[in-house]
């Protein structure tokens, strides 16, 4: 076989076409991946809208590509063809630049995004800088490893540097895409775990996930809630809606962290709030490769689990529809079989 079947974005603002194409050729520090499932994610509308500076069509998007290695670039050591991979939103760094130097990978200067920069996972075959590239365990399908991926790492990571300690009390806000997997990750690392959604019928999901308390914001105020509870060590916002966010930082413990994690336009903090309890604002970046490959190793471990529904990728235009509907239960998975 020489040819594959990808999903493409001819240009801005127009619906996904299925097409055939030659299977490409690794180029030096690139792997080529056989996908067999691809998460849908809510950036990729940055593709489908044409909202990313400078993005060439016609462009494959998706960041959330679990499957295996196919072929090796020239250079390309430690890496062979049959390991099971993922690829997520970051795309490789150099190792090179100022910010790799000092550590900070995901900022590297020539850093890339999968399914912007370059194809990504809609598709039957994808290359990927040989960076960019996560391991998975055995035990966890590509269509389980594919949300988290860019959904997991992007809550777990953020939890897992976030300062909270086992025991502490972490607040998750919004039960959706993301608060699905990061109310699974904040009970499986020990933290005392609430959930903060809109509405009475989200709670015994909540509790099903491993939530101990659950705080509906539209019977009650959030903050008071907190508070009762002796206040949040950390409230992880997954929302994207800034009054949301706003709403929860009289939350905050004493020294309490408000992870920001949700891309909100704008948010209220309120000055006093900060430096009366000494609190603080913070956003993280969803993590590289090695994160990638970090919070696929503690799903399976633990048995955190993204809840999917799944699309054949024929069935692009409707798959993507059913994720920017917010329906979905929660994630949605395109596959190549
Ligand atoms: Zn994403
Ligand atoms: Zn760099």
């Amino acid at each position: 076989m020489t040819t594959m079947r990808v999903a493409q974005l001819p240009g801005a603002k127009r619906q996904f076409e299925i097409v055939e194409r030659p299977i490409p050729q690794p180029a030096p520090g690139t792997v080529r991946i056989k996908v067999d499932a691809c998460g849908i994610c809510h950036s990729d509308s940055l593709v489908k809208e044409g909202l990313w500076p400078g993005i060439q069509y016609p462009r494959v998007p998706g960041h959330e590509a679990a499957g295996s290695i196919d072929a090796v670039g020239a250079g390309v050591t430690g890496w062979t063809p049959g390991q099971r991979v993922g690829v997520g939103w970051h795309g490789g760094y150099c190792g090179r630049c100022d910010s790799c130097r000092r550590g900070d990978l995901f900022a590297c200067a020539t850093g890339q995004v999968t399914g912007i920069s370059f194809d990504g996972g809609y598709g039957e075959y994808m290359i990927a800088p040989v960076s960019a590239v996560a391991r998975f365990p055995a035990d966890l399908s590509p269509v389980d490893s594919a949300p988290l991926l860019c959904a997991g790492i992007t809550t777990f990571n953020a939890l897992r540097n976030s300062g909270a300690r086992p025991g502490d009390v972490v607040a998750v806000l919004g039960l959706g895409g993301l608060g699905h997997l990061a109310v699974q990750y904040a009970a499986k690392s020990g933290f005392k775990t609430v959930a903060i959604a809109r509405g009475k019928d989200k709670e015994p999901l909540a509790r099903q996930l491993g939530a101990s308390t659950y705080i509906d914001s539209l019977s009650q105020d959030p903050a008071a809630g907190l508070q009762k509870l002796g206040g949040a060590n950390v409230i992880l916002s997954t929302v994207t809606v800034g009054d949301a966010m706003s709403a929860v930082q009289g939350g905050l413990a004493i020294n309490g962290t408000l992870m920001v994690i949700g891309a909100a336009e704008s948010m209220q903090i309120s000055p006093l709030v900060l430096l009366m309890g000494r609190r603080s604002v913070k956003g993280w970046y969803s993590g590289t490769s090695i994160d990638s490959q970090d919070t696929l190793s503690f799903s399976a471990r633990a048995g955190v689990r993204s809840m999917n529904e799944i699309f054949p990728l024929e069935r692009v235009n409707e798959a993507y529809d059913r994720m920017m509907s917010g329906k979905a239960r929660f994630r949605v998975v395109l596959t190549m079989k």
